[in-house]
């Protein structure tokens, strides 16, 4: 049996390596953090392709997790599925509602919609509680037969040294560990609320005023922003304020009580890097999601897995 390591245990490191050991091989993760320290258990998660490219490979992959969230889905691991009201405009891509099936989404009615929305799709998708997920994940992976090292790889000559193949899951860590210039964050802020009864949308039509909302089981996410290059990982008052204030204006309800505020920076790039290292062949690079880790993650995973089987 070969042997594969993957770096990184966030959503992407954990969803590949269960793919592999699901495709037969023995898996063994590396991570300078584990699962609850990264940035994948501080965020939403629902499933919708933003900020992530290229759109034809990235639609893709997220129908395929759709369908493995669609299979998987009970509340219990964290995963439930919720209507979701998705902004757009003329200038719009919404490739996107071509990978719900069929019938679960549809036109919003002018009634539902928030202030400041003029036309929104609104599909039945995956939401993925990172609190009850990834220890989910972590758990199975462990159960089927995988072994977990906590430790900071320094370079990719140490990468490829990791086993028969390894797989770079290292989100934002890839800049470093790959002299990545295309790497960049993008920050987001976001505000854990005591939870409400509100309908969940997003808003993502309007650069630097980006708005959303989801609906958790204990909780309410609002969000956030969309700030390039920014690797401010403190708490700003000052975006804090602005998020409420979109909120506010959106006339669905008024002051939240905010409960913790998040910052994430999303690894985003001009496209998800998903291919072998053309210096160390042994490696194959599986990061830069952008802000649609979770939506893309298992679809990843499996074009992954599909690779590694034939090679
Ligand atoms: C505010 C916010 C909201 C978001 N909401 C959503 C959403 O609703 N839906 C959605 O799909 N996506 C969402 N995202 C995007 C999503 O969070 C990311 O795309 C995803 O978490 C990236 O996962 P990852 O596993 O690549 O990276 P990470 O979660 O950052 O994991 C990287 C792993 O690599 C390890 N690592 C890094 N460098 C090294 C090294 N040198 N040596 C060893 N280990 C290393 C880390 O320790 C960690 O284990 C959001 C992001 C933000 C910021």
């Amino acid at each position: 049996m070969k042997s594969v390591t993957v770096v990184g245990s966030g959503i992407i490191g954990l969803t590949s390596a269960i793919i592999l050991q699901e495709s037969g091989f023995e898996v063994k993760i590396v991570a300078k953090e584990k699962f609850e320290k990264t940035l994948s258990n501080k965020v939403g998660a629902i499933w919708f392709p933003y900020e992530i490219q290229p759109i034809e490979k990235t639609n893709f992959w997220a129908s395929l997790a759709y369908k493995r969230y669609l299979a998987e889905a009970n509340p219990e691991i964290g995963i439930t599925f919720l209507p979701f009201l998705n902004a757009y405009t003329d200038k719009s891509n919404n490739d996107w509602i071509k990978q719900l099936p069929l019938g679960k989404v549809r036109e919003a009615r002018k009634n539902e919609l928030p202030q400041g929305i003029e036309m929104a799709f609104i599909g039945e998708v995956p939401l993925a509680e990172p609190r009850l997920y990834l220890p989910y994940l972590f758990e199975k992976f462990l159960a089927n037969g995988g072994l977990f090292e906590n430790r900071e790889i320094g370079s990719l000559e140490e990468v490829s040294g990791l086993g028969d193949w390894v797989i770079n899951c290292t989100g934002l860590g890839a800049k470093a560990l790959c002299e990545d210039n295309d790497l960049h964050p993008m920050r987001g802020q976001i505000l854990r609320c005591e939870k409400m009864e509100l309908p969940s949308f997003a808003d993502p039509t309007k650069k630097g005023a980006l708005l959303y909302v989801i609906n958790r089981s204990e909780d309410t996410i609002i969000g956030g922003t969309d700030y390039e290059d920014d690797w401010n990982e403190n708490t700003e008052p000052a975006d804090t304020d602005k998020i409420l204030e979109r909120f506010n204006a959106s006339g669905i309800q008024q002051n939240p009580q905010i409960k913790e505020v998040l910052v994430g920076l999303r690894p985003k790039r001009s496209s998800v890097r998903f291919e072998f290292d053309p210096k160390y062949p042994t490696i194959f690079h599986n990061y830069g999601h952008g802000g649609a880790g979770y939506t893309v993650a298992w679809g990843c995973a499996m074009e992954v897995a599909e690779i590694l089987s034939k090679t």
